[in-house]
């Protein structure tokens, strides 16, 4: 689905050469890098503030532990998404209250929010899915309305913008309260091991952010709330910083390999392909097709027989795994989101598109549909 070796075969040489620095400086926690990479993606994304932690579900977790939100608060979130939105959630005793999503851009939004808005609504949670904005402008007037907290989960929209209807422009992560990212490997920023960061623009959020990840305290042994431990190494910070150059690079590669697919499909009957919302770029952490006539799983087996990987995200509904049925009815259901269980399935995209053979797996779905 990935290319990383062919990624790093590129910068090799820097990175090879900035991790033995690392080993030998022996400042291998809390290193000046992590500072330096923390700086350079705030400048990057345009925030005040990055807060760098171990992965993208502790960023989350860390958020809504820095909103000080409390047991049996209602926070609104996709059903469709990964785990790790609701998840982190529950595990502080909030409650993931699902949420369906616009069956064309696989996103929340406002007027499906609206309605499950309740007394106990502390927060909303948007998802950027794949890499495209959710519509933020009518979620965040939501929250001014009904006084709620936003989190974007921005963990598979790195680099991506919106545009707000007075034209100006912004990075996701950075329209709400807080953003979360992740530097899992195969995210468009990605680490070689596991990361995470939180971004904000108010600094009294800021030293809550800092101060929950890092065992409650900002001086050595002195512990001021609850916190817990989530670092960014200094190796993972290295990789990042080097990477971080490329990112708009590697984003614009991701484009036009789903250039490519779009024009390629554009005249097939049964498959839907990307729709962006014309307030948001899309940054295709992940390329998803909707396959219109119930022969997804059909098409799947016959791209594997062809040797060509594809994925399906998500095969079941949050609110159908068995960690998330106490938050439910047993006949909840939400349509868009069972329809897409169904009719989804993600392409290999990546950075190193002249590694891809992507005319291949084109002729090969073009054939399939002959
Ligand atoms: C990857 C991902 C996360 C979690 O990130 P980890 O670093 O794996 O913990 C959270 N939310 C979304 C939408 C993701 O894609």
């Amino acid at each position: 689905m990935v290319d990383l070796m062919g990624q790093y075969s590129k910068i090799k040489d820097q990175i090879d050469k900035n991790i033995i620095n690392t080993i030998n400086s022996g400042k291998l926690i809390n290193g000046p890098i992590v500072k330096e990479f923390s700086q350079n993606l705030s400048k990057f994304l345009d925030v005040n503030y990055v807060i760098p932690c171990a992965n993208g579900t502790d960023a989350l977790q860390i958020a809504f532990m820095a909103l000080e939100l409390q047991p049996g608060d209602e926070v609104i979130c996709p059903a469709w998404t990964y785990v790790a939105t609701a998840e982190a959630a529950a595990i502080l005793g909030l409650i993931p209250v699902m949420c369906d999503v616009d069956s064309d851009t696989f996103n929340i939004t406002a007027d499906l929010i609206e309605p499950l808005i309740t007394k106990k609504t502390k927060a909303i949670v948007p998802v950027h899915l794949y890499g495209q904005s959710c519509d933020m402008e009518p979620i965040k007037n939501l929250g001014k309305k009904y006084d709620l907290k936003i989190i974007e989960d921005n963990a598979q929209a790195i680099g991506c913008k919106y545009t707000f209807n007075n034209g100006k422009t912004i990075s996701t992560g950075t329209i709400g309260d807080i953003g979360t990212t992740s530097f899992y490997p195969s995210k468009n920023l990605g680490a070689y091991g596991d990361g995470g960061a939180i971004f904000t623009n108010n600094e009294k959020l800021a030293e809550k952010i800092f101060l929950a990840a890092n065992h409650g305290q900002n001086k050595r042994y002195h512990h001021k709330i609850i916190g817990c431990n989530s670092r960014l190494d200094s190796i993972q910070a290295e990789i990042l910083n080097i990477k971080l150059k490329y990112l708009s690079e590697y984003n614009s590669n991701r484009e036009e390999m789903a250039k490519n697919y779009n024009m390629a499909f554009k005249n097939i009957e049964y498959l839907q392909t990307p729709k962006v919302i014309k307030n948001s770029t899309h940054v295709y952490h992940q390329y998803t097709l909707k396959i219109l006539n119930n022969k997804r799983d059909q098409l799947k087996e016959y791209l594997s027989e062809n040797g060509i990987p594809s994925m399906i995200y998500y095969p079941i509904p949050l609110y159908k795994q068995l960690a998330f049925k106490k938050y439910v009815s047993d006949d909840f259901y939400l349509p868009n989101t069972e329809n897409l269980a169904k009719s989804v399935i993600s392409l290999p995209i990546h950075s190193e598109i002249e590694n891809s053979n992507q005319d291949y797996i084109i002729e090969k779905i073009l054939n399939f549909y002959k």
